[in-house]
């Protein structure tokens, strides 16, 4: 039984996957043959099907390694691209279509190309083979093909049949075999014929004898011998059997021996010559057989070798260190989640009532500055004295309804700013910038493929909450809507919170001036400049045109900067002001809410953040804590196929080298042992009684 080239073919495939390397070739049996010598007809009498690209243009442009496995006890015949992952074809003329669309995908330019196609059919009726079909050799070039066409061709075949594979060396018996190319090529590279197959295709088109002294050549000796076939099956007869198993192959072989039998004389078995598919098909078993049986050694110790290597690399390179792609994305994960789990701890109900108190001071400053601070800032100027300037300002008639109104609507303001919306807004942006940082400082960084699953997570959860996270705080606000009552300790706290806001504010103001100031060139150089825009802002002095291309013997830039510099002297007199204002006495207790509507003010939107804070926690913070973490475990754990794992883990390139070297080595070592297994089973055979 010939269970040595299943195996070796089996191996063969395990060291494809392991990826191109030179030494690792096992033999295979390389077919050659003139262009209509009838190559594909003998390929595909052995396959049983026709398969092969036909056509006039010259169709056959790529090497196919073509691997047949047999597959005794199933019914089906399939064929696999395994490159192109398309499933198991059943129909041979997609095959056939599919062959010859990677044929034509050789530019007309380049004509040939040597990276190969890999087919593998599987069927009851193929023997284990692994052949490898070749473009045929072409006699004279067509004018619309290039020159060198001819060249390209030869060479690529040189390639192919070189040891340790059989050269199958095909040629019609119309034509002389001093002139069949296959045999000259072949005899350039196996010069004393030990192995190379002869075949004569075609023996229906010459008379018997001349047949027969072809096939007893002495010319050109070959130690495996010439097969002499008629690969042609009758046209009825293949379309006829056309979607039959084997079809092909017994049509072959019944036309075949109808005709050899009708010579028996010079084919018979007197005759001493080999005709047939059939034969042809069992002799190339034996051959690669035997040729695989002689390489096993060599191909061992050419396994030896890159295993070695890949055990160095891995040793050297990662130190030994085992990794596999579900180890990587499960310590990722928990380094992930371990790192949420910190930021959880350090972002609760402080963390967010900070925020949240923030947002809404600048909402108070807005409504400020439109309401009450708004007065035209020409009144106000660096040239005026503070005092002054207070005193210019409207002093608030408690009893007036005028200043009532006014608290009373920018209290409104406040409460009816869509509070609910706007805390839910803040505090999910803030959670998916946090989670966003986490991507980053985490081994998913590196990976699109989780960084999009981990965002989509979190904003799936934040996006469920959110609208009844922002009825839930704008419900339980709503009574502020309406009253709101104020205690003295709020009161205090109100005003020093917003001392705090002020002087803040005013330090950036001042900070931003003297920033001005280093860029014009000092305070004094300020000063001029600044003066000189408030002249003209006052109409002193009356600048031609727009100013454009500066004034006053200043540059246009420096004159920008005088303005700017003109509007923060501004802003801070008046944050000066409003700062004194504050600490007057008027506003030492909540009695004078409508002359101090800031700390007023301060005091609602604190009130209104300690109550959505506590629905933010309970309904959003709490809810996310939860389930975010469970989240990742969907979608980056179990959720996963193993595809999908595999994948994310090569996302990473230092990764994907890692896990390559281990596989490279498990696979190598899968394959030695199988060879050794092979080995032993050769030794066994050998000692079996009867043989030598
Ligand atoms: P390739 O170009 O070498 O692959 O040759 P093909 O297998 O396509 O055959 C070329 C032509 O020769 C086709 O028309 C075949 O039908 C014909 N042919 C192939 N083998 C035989 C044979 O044994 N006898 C006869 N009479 N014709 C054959």
């Amino acid at each position: 039984m010939m269970v040595l080239t299943k195996k070796m073919i089996e191996i063969r495939s395990i060291l494809q996957t392991v990826g191109q390397s030179n030494t690792l070739n096992l033999p295979s049996i390389v077919v050659i043959g003139s262009q209509s010598s009838g190559k594909s007809s003998v390929l595909e009498a052995i396959v049983g099907h026709e398969f092969l690209p036909k056509g006039s243009n010259m169709v056959t442009r790529r090497p196919i390694e073509l691997t047949l496995v047999n597959t005794p006890d199933a019914q089906a015949e399939y064929g696999e691209f395994p490159a192109l992952g398309l499933g198991k074809i059943t129909d041979f003329s997609h095959i056939q279509r599919t062959l010859t669309e990677l044929n034509l995908a050789v530019p007309d330019s380049e004509c040939v190309s040597d990276d190969p196609i890999q087919l593998t059919i599987s069927s009851p009726h193929v023997p284990d083979l692994s052949l490898i079909d070749l473009p045929g050799y072409i006699q004279v070039v067509g004018h619309d093909q290039p020159v060198e066409l001819k060249q390209k061709i030869s060479d690529l075949c040189d390639k192919y049949i070189q040891p340790p594979n059989v050269i199958l060396a095909i040629s019609a018996a119309d034509v002389d075999l001093a002139n069949s190319t296959a045999l000259r090529a072949s005899r350039r590279v196996d010069p004393r014929g030990e192995r190379t197959i002869g075949v004569i295709t075609k023996m229906d088109l010459v008379d018997a004898t001349r047949g027969a002294s072809i096939l007893n050549d002495r010319k050109y000796p070959l130690r495996l011998g010439y097969v002499g076939v008629v690969s042609r099956a009758p046209p009825q007869s293949t379309s006829l059997f056309k979607k039959g198993s084997g079809s092909i192959s017994s049509a072959v072989a019944k036309n075949e021996h109808v005709y050899f039998s009708s010579h028996p004389l010079e084919f018979g078995v007197e005759a001493g010559v080999s005709v047939g598919t059939t034969t042809l098909r069992k002799k190339l078993m034996q051959v690669l057989e035997q040729t695989m049986s002689a390489s096993l050694q060599s191909t061992s110790a050419a396994i030896h070798q890159e295993l070695e290597e890949a055990t160095y690399e891995f040793k050297v390179q990662y130190n030994d260190r085992p990794l596999s792609a579900e180890t990587y994305l499960a310590e990722s994960l928990d380094a992930f989640k371990h790192s949420f789990k910190e930021f959880a701890e350090s972002f609760g109900r402080p963390q967010v009532r900070e925020m949240l108190k923030q947002e809404l001071d600048q909402r108070v400053l807005d409504l400020l500055a439109s309401r009450y601070w708004n007065k035209p800032v020409t009144t106000l100027s660096a040239t005026i004295p503070e005092a002054d300037a207070l005193s210019t300002l409207p002093t608030a008639d408690p009893e007036s309804l005028y200043w009532h109104r006014k608290l009373d609507a920018s209290t409104s303001a406040l409460t009816k700013l869509g509070i609910g919306r706007l805390a839910t807004t803040v505090v999910s942006n803030a959670i998916q910038a946090h989670v966003d940082r986490l991507i980053s400082q985490s081994t998913f960084s590196a990976h699109p493929f989780a960084r999009q699953a981990i965002t989509e997570a979190a904003s799936g959860i934040l996006n469920e909450r959110f609208y009844s996270t922002s009825d839930q705080v704008e419900n339980c606000i709503k009574p502020f809507k309406f009253e709101i009552d104020v205690e003295d300790g709020e009161w205090a706290r109100g005003r020093e919170n917003v001392a705090g806001v002020l002087k803040k504010e005013l330090k950036a103001v001042e900070d931003a001036v003297k920033h001005v100031e280093t860029e014009v060139g000092g305070r004094r150089r300020l000063k001029d400049v600044v003066s000189f825009v408030e002249k003209c802002r006052k109409g002193d002095i009356i600048i031609e045109g727009d100013g454009g291309s500066g004034a006053g013997g200043f540059s246009k830039d420096l004159l920008q900067k005088g303005k700017d510099a003109a509007f923060l002297h501004d802003r801070a007199t008046l944050l000066r002001m409003r700062l004194s204002a504050l600490r007057s006495s008027q506003c030492a207790n909540s009695k004078n809410r409508y002359h101090c509507p800031e700390i007023f003010l301060d005091v609602v939107s604190t009130k209104l953040t300690s109550t959505a804070v506590l629905f933010l926690n309970v309904e959003l913070l709490s809810e996310f804590y939860y389930n975010f973490p469970r989240e990742l475990d969907v979608r980056l754990g179990r959720g996963l196929s193993q595809e999908e794992v595999e994948r994310f883990a090569r996302e990473d390139p230092k990764v994907k080298a890692h896990l390559e070297v281990i596989r490279r080595k498990e696979l190598l070592e899968l394959a030695l042992e199988k060879m050794e297994g092979l080995r032993d089973l050769e030794v066994a055979e050998k000692r079996r009684p009867g043989k030598k």
